[in-house]
């Protein structure tokens, strides 16, 4: 039986649905991607965000400013695009440069033209369960659920990680589907006690390797977020060789939640497009 939940093929086929749709359009939706400093990763994501708008026919522009650029600024092209009614999503690349305030940054995005789901008013909409942006990767999980028909009703979910881009949201996310929720971080004692007890096991952590095959029960679905680099080879959080023996379905890494997290983007580029243009 194949135990592994393919994130590129789920990813590809939301895609072409997707480019259909964008086919039909006849003004094209636009994410403008605001890049600070010179991050090395940074720059990979962005290419890779390019990339599939392309290949949808997303309109993509990539705004690049210097690392020593002041708060001010940065919030002032903000609102020049909240106020460009060609602009349908705004992306701000993090991290950003120390000296640049994350969360005042972050708010000053139109919730409208928010496509990461980080402004706080889209956060809270996950959390009383309405529409809203929902944050990529977690949104991609829960389509990776959807996908391989496994229903969180009744389930008992354990999340490990609770960043405010991934663990946080998947919270309201699991429980706004019924699951009983379990939330680990780095200060929980006996960690293995409780991702033994997951029916659906969510780490997210950056640890390669953190969850060994003694650390699961038999049959539980596993999604491996972590992206985790060694010598030019990726690794996730958990260590999918011996755990997929034991497991009912595994995402791999790579080829799990990574393909999905862009998919997303470009999904809720046309959420936000599609709320402006009706
Ligand atoms: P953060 O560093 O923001 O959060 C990591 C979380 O893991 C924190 O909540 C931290 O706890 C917890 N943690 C750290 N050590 C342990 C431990 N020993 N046991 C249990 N919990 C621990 O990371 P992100 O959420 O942004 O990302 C997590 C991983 O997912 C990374 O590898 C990242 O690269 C990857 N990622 C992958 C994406 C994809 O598309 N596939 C997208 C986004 C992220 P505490 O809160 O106490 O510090």
């Amino acid at each position: 039986m194949n135990k592994i939940i393919d994130g590129k093929m789920i990813s590809s086929q939301l895609r072409n649905e997707l480019k259909t749709k964008v086919t039909t359009l006849l003004k094209k939706p636009h994410l403008v991607v605001i890049q600070i400093g010179n991050n090395e990763a940074s720059q990979v994501y962005i290419k890779a965000k390019c990339k599939a708008c392309d290949e949808v026919g997303i309109e993509f522009t990539h705004l690049k400013f210097p690392e020593e650029i002041n708060q001010e600024e940065v919030i002032k092209a903000i609102n020049k695009l909240n106020n460009d009614s060609s602009v349908s999503s705004i992306l701000v690349q993090l991290p950003l440069p120390k000296h640049l305030h994350e969360r005042s940054i972050l708010e000053t995005i139109n919730p409208l033209k928010d496509v990461d789901g980080l402004t706080s008013a889209n956060l809270g909409k996950i959390l009383i369960n309405e529409d809203g942006i929902i944050s990529c990767t977690p949104y991609g999980i829960m389509k990776l659920l959807e996908y391989s028909n496994i229903s969180l009703e009744g389930q008992h979910v354990v999340i490990v990680g609770r960043s405010n881009l991934v663990g946080k949201p998947l919270i309201s996310l699991c429980l706004n589907k019924n699951a009983t929720v379990t939330v680990c971080h780095s200060k929980t004692n006996d960690l293995s006690f409780y991702t033994k007890q997951a029916d659906i096991l969510i780490v997210a952590v950056g640890i390669k390797h953190l969850i060994t095959s003694e650390m699961i029960k038999d049959n539980a679905v596993i999604i491996d977020v972590g992206i985790n680099r060694e010598n030019g080879k990726l690794y996730g959080d958990v260590d999918f060789e011996h755990v997929k023996e034991k497991v009912r379905l595994i995402t791999p890494v790579p080829g799990g939640v990574g393909p999905m997290t862009v998919t997303m983007l470009l999904y809720n580029v046309m959420i936000n497009y599609e709320k402006t243009n009706n």
